[in-house]
């Protein structure tokens, strides 16, 4: 099957599984996923599934790249904060969509590889750089919208929710364990909060500080710095989180749960 004719059945899967709108498909369309995975995986680049990119970490499974862009309704006078940089791709996917996006990567090297692809596809907006993102970019705030691509625990990081501007969205997987996480979007108003769970994933976890080199201990994989090899990816492959259809994932397309919180 040629690169064009996968790309379409990807798109029709997407579509099939609740994602209508048509600026989010497009930008799905015009940036090659290819480009943010390593060679060894190009075939399945078009694929709906989740693949190793080093490090211990993930590109995102497709139909939640796309599912958490929908549900962030950015458009394009809006400024995104974006936590986990990974790839790449998803900040590629944004970049299309919104004026300027910020994003944070807590391990260099994979910083460094995304910002070389930013270069190579000719993409000007996005703006990155290493640190804990679990602080935001306090020099850039506030956004109209943020992103999260690693999960929290019970809470969104206090910091986050005070850089979103009032209107503002947040999108976030949170949940305890890996078993039990939900993409929530967290909306603010002019004195609350409303949160609401939206679909069942699996990311990897949101970890505080910059990573030393190699992946931590709290994360997939066990292997040390230095180049990666064949095996060490599909390692990694195996281990990796995924997005979970299950029941509830009935609850996502027919209107999410709905609930307000009071700011702390
Ligand atoms: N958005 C990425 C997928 C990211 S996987 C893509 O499109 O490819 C999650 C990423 O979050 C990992 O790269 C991990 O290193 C990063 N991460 C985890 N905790 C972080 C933190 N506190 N600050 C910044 N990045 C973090």
């Amino acid at each position: 099957m040629t690169v064009l004719a996968r790309k379409i059945r990807l798109i029709m899967k997407l579509r099939k599984a609740g994602i209508t709108d048509a600026s989010v498909l497009g930008a799905i369309e015009r940036v090659p996923r290819e480009a943010f995975i390593p060679p060894m995986f190009h075939d399945q680049a078009y694929e709906d599934t989740a693949l190793p990119i080093g490090r211990g970490q993930p590109i995102s499974q497709p139909l939640v790249v796309a599912s958490m862009t929908q549900e962030l309704r950015v458009n394009d006078r809006h400024k995104v904060l974006e936590i986990g940089t990974g790839s790449g791709y998803q900040a590629s996917i944004l970049a299309k969509l919104c004026r300027r996006v910020y994003s944070i990567e807590r391990h260099r090297p994979l910083l460094a590889t995304a910002e070389q692809r930013f270069n190579e596809l000719r993409i000007r907006n996005i703006t990155c750089k290493a640190a804990d993102g679990m602080k935001g970019w306090i020099e850039q705030a506030p956004f109209d919208r943020i992103i999260v691509t690693a999960a929290a625990g019970d809470e969104p990081p206090p910091d986050l929710l005070d850089q979103m501007s009032v209107g503002g969205i947040m999108i976030i997987p949170m949940g305890r364990d890996k078993a039990s996480q939900f993409i929530y979007r967290i909306t603010r108003g002019e004195t609350e909060y409303t949160y609401e769970r939206l679909m069942p994933v699996r990311f990897v976890p949101l970890l505080p500080n910059i990573a030393r080199n190699g992946p931590d201990r709290q994360e997939q994989g066990s292997h040390g710095q230095g180049a990666y090899a064949q095996e060490t990816y599909e390692e990694e492959a195996y281990a990796l989180p995924e997005h979970v259809p299950s029941d509830e994932e009935d609850d996502f397309f027919s209107g999410a749960q709905r609930f307000a919180l009071q700011p702390a």
